[in-house]
């Protein structure tokens, strides 16, 4: 993977009337990764591929490939193809003259347009024989397979997915993303991806994009923003979480009304103190066996128990909420709605955010 600046975006704004859909965005793609946007609905994805592929105009900022601005570039000038949700085949063609209709445009010769067509199939591992095949006849997975096919016939240097695997059920969809992730290693092309699904993003991408409301919140790799969120949307939006309001003194003890720190235990010291929120992902609390089993505890009455599949989840309340443990299956506790229980976590699996709650 090459490291210097291959998609580049500099303050982009993209306004619908006095609107912001996006609001100065910068980002860096590199060459080859699998870069994925996540956010809620509503949040600005959708509008941002759509000016990366020159479906529609910036209101300001730039836009460049390997250093060369495209902002103005129209779209069928681009080296950059686009997958939808929706698939756009042609319902009464066959999947070879969908597969081939890229290559018709430019004008390739019959017999080169077949051979590349046959290759293609095989690189989605779709059988030689559904060349004839007509796509009405073709289940929901392989006609995304064979979009993706007429995708990679265009030969684009980058392809953009908004949502393709949203639509279909869930065995199919998690069979697609580890094909989409295998396709990606296997073509060494860049992927730039939209999804609202968290899993879909983790299982797939290189590096991860979080936006909020047409801006970019966090971009990292998937373990750090699952464990490292710099806001409590990240946190939230990456999967259960517990955040307790906490005070870290100058020299890193921590206050709060619900946790008892053992004596000794320290964040690592901020220097001035500072008010914010401790962060500490439900399979990283345990139940508390005995009275110095962790750095930091808590009681309070079973709310529910609540099984999901092959792990359990722990509600308990305390007086500023819930906090969630979760277990696997085989650590199931044998407990009573309403019993007091006391959990625990260890510093090292906490993270500090750094934002006032
Ligand atoms: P996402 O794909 O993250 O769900 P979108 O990019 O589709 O979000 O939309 C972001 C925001 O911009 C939404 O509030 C949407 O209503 C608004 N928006 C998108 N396209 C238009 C448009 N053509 N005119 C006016 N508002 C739009
Ligand atoms: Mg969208």
């Amino acid at each position: 993977m090459n490291s210097s600046p291959f998609l580049s975006l500099r303050g982009v704004v993209k306004s619908f009337g006095n609107f912001t859909a996006l609001d100065r965005i910068d980002l860096d793609i590199k060459e080859g990764e699998f870069f994925t946007i996540v956010g809620p609905s509503g949040s600005g994805k959708s509008t941002l591929i759509r000016l990366l592929v020159g479906m529609d105009d910036l209101t300001d900022g730039e836009i460049r490939l390997r250093d060369k601005r495209i902002d103005d570039t129209p779209a069928n000038k681009r080296p950059t193809c686009m997958v939808f949700q929706s698939l756009a085949l042609f319902p009464h063609m066959t999947v070879g003259q969908n597969i081939e209709f890229p290559l018709k445009l430019r004008k390739e010769a019959p017999d080169r347009r077949k051979a590349r067509a046959l290759e293609l199939l095989d690189l989605l591992r779709l059988p030689q024989s559904y060349y004839d095949k007509r796509v009405s006849q073709c289940s929901g997975g392989e006609k995304q397979r064979v979009a993706l096919a007429r995708a990679l016939a265009f030969d684009p240097e980058i392809l953009f997915f908004d949502e393709p695997l949203s639509a279909l059920d869930y065995r199919l969809r998690k069979t697609l993303e580890k094909e989409l992730k295998d396709l990606h290693a296997r073509t060494g092309k860049t992927f730039v991806y939209i999804t609202h699904s968290l899993e879909e993003a983790m299982v797939m991408s290189d590096r991860i994009a979080i936006m909020k409301q047409g801006r970019i919140e966090q971009i990292s790799v998937a373990d750090e923003i699952y464990g490292a969120p710099v806001s409590r949307f990240v946190a939230e939006f990456m999967g259960e979480v517990n955040l307790f309001d906490v005070t870290v003194a100058a020299d890193g003890a921590v206050s709060s009304d619900v946790l008892s720190s053992r004596s000794g235990v320290k964040l690592k010291p901020t220097g001035q103190g500072a008010r914010g929120l401790l962060m500490v992902r439900p399979e990283y609390v345990g139940f508390a066996d005995s009275a110095d089993a962790f750095d930091f505890t808590l009681s309070g009455p079973l709310h529910g128990e609540y099984a999901l599949g092959s792990r359990i989840q722990y509600e308990i309340e305390t007086p500023t909420g819930m906090v969630t443990v979760e277990k696997l299956r085989e650590d199931r506790r044998s407990v009573s709605e309403g019993e007091t229980l006391t959990v625990g976590f260890n510093v090292e699996n906490t993270h500090f955010i750094d934002e006032a709650p």
